[in-house]
């Protein structure tokens, strides 16, 4: 019996994936890359992005046939979407042929949804409303061996205006440390050399618990475990990073420099609307701490233009904001309604045409300041962890530097999974070529 899972979305719907993955293997599954194949396919949603519906919707559709070729074929579908209210009874009404549809919050019942939707004649829902207390020890089968994602705290407090996450993940729930280190213990002993510690805001990690350990605490503790020689995480509120923080990344050697601090807008009246809590004078004194603490950190943000009410000039602070930190890298988005959240209905939505128009001057500045900040590089050699051998670059190697650039250049397979000192020679806007250093 094989499955298939289509997975949208973050980091965390990937790991939820390799969850699921753990569990179907349990039960005597193998992974098929192929659709016509499989016996199950497990659609896992995400409503973060704009059309998200659509898209699933429509693949959705195109299994259709699958299923009319085998009527024993089982679809799934998953994620956040179906945690929105009444999409579960609008893929039941509209794809009859789906088997299950369920929601965040009840992923560890996999197995016995399975059994449920199986014996059912009509499609099998169960979207809980409410999260339930964190199940651990589920089984994982992990996309890579190398690398590994580990989830430390899920849902979110926050309620930015434009996000539809709280409402679909939950309140904030940590995982307790020993569960944790222990997750990652297990991981270093199967030879994993990188970890990355997942969660929509890193940074309250510990609050809701009863034991006096908060993120830092958590990071010093895990920079302990031998074998793991690297530890990122993501993502990180600029209003929750603490100096604790910025001094326990500077002292715990695995933890690398590179810090993703999302600012979404750089007008203090955007920001408020965006519900942040925090000025862009109080970020900038932020990246401003961080960088005389740890002068080599790059960091790399999220921004969305075209918020609901954002004139001009707000663009022009956004602009000015951008100029004055030199982000490393930025991911930028228009914005998108997400129904269900406050900014959905503000007034003064921003015309299609200029938003499309403020992200094509974001990118342009963006990517000249990537390129600036990437040809500082040239001429110095960084630790590489190997990651991978890549066809497409004529048989490159590639990995990432402890800044989380992408680095290629030629070298013996052997090396995937070592750490190596490369010489950077060619620096280009979004990833750098280089020669190993023998020296
Ligand atoms: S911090 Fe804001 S943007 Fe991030 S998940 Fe929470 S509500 Fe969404």
């Amino acid at each position: 019996m094989k499955y298939h899972i289509l997975t949208w979305g973050c980091q965390m719907n990937e790991h939820d994936s390799e969850v699921l993955s753990g569990m179907l293997e349990e039960m005597n599954y193998t992974r098929t890359e192929k659709l016509n194949e499989a016996d199950i396919i497990i659609l896992n949603t995400c409503c973060v992005r704009e059309n998200a519906e659509i898209k699933v919707f429509g693949r959705i559709g195109q299994l259709k046939h699958l299923k009319h070729k085998n009527p024993n074929l089982i679809i799934a579908v998953c994620g956040c979407m179906t945690q929105q209210k009444g999409v579960a009874e609008k893929i039941a009404k509209n794809f009859p042929y789906v088997d299950l549809v369920f929601g965040t919050y009840n992923l560890d019942n996999f197995p016995e949804l399975l059994q449920k939707a199986v014996q059912s004649k009509t499609t099998f829902i169960e979207v809980l409303e409410k999260e339930e207390k964190i199940i651990e020890n589920l089984p994982v089968s992990r996309a890579d061996n190398l690398k590994a994602w580990v989830t430390i705290i899920y849902g979110c407090n926050n309620f930015c205006s434009y996000c539809i996450v709280p409402y679909v993940r939950g309140r904030e729930r940590s995982r307790l440390p020993k569960e944790i280190i222990k997750e990652v213990e297990r991981l270093a002993e199967k030879g994993y050399k990188e970890i990355t510690l997942l969660g929509q805001n890193v940074n309250s990690y510990g609050k809701d618990l009863k034991t006096e350990i908060d993120f830092s605490g958590l990071l010093k503790e895990l920079n302990k475990i031998n074998g793991i020689e690297r530890i990122r995480f993501m993502t990180s509120h600029p209003k929750d990073f603490s100096d604790s923080l910025i001094f326990t990344i500077k002292e715990c050697k695995k933890i690398c420099e590179h810090i993703h601090l999302p600012v979404q807008a750089g007008s203090n009246k955007v920001l408020k609307m965006m519900n942040r809590h925090y000025t862009k004078e109080r970020y900038i004194e932020l990246v401003e701490k961080i960088r005389s603490e740890i002068p080599e950190c790059s960091i790399t943000t999220d921004i969305i233009v075209g918020f609901p009410g954002e004139t001009e000039e707000d663009f022009q602070e956004t602009l000015d904001l951008v100029e004055k930190v030199e982000f490393d890298s930025a991911f930028t988005f228009v914005y998108s309604k997400r129904t269900g959240t406050p900014a959905a209905t503000m007034p003064c939505q921003v015309d299609e045409r200029i938003k499309k128009n403020r992200l094509e001057r974001l990118m342009d500045l963006q990517n000249r300041i990537s390129k600036q900040k990437n040809q500082l590089l040239k001429g110095k050699t960084v630790e590489v962890l190997v990651e991978g051998y890549d066809k497409s670059k004529k048989g490159k190697l590639f990995g990432r530097t402890r800044t989380n650039k992408l680095v290629h250049f030629d070298g013996s397979k052997e090396l995937i999974g070592r750490l190596v000192n490369v010489k950077i020679t060619n620096p280009k806007t979004w990833t750098l070529d280089g020669v190993i250093n023998q020296d």
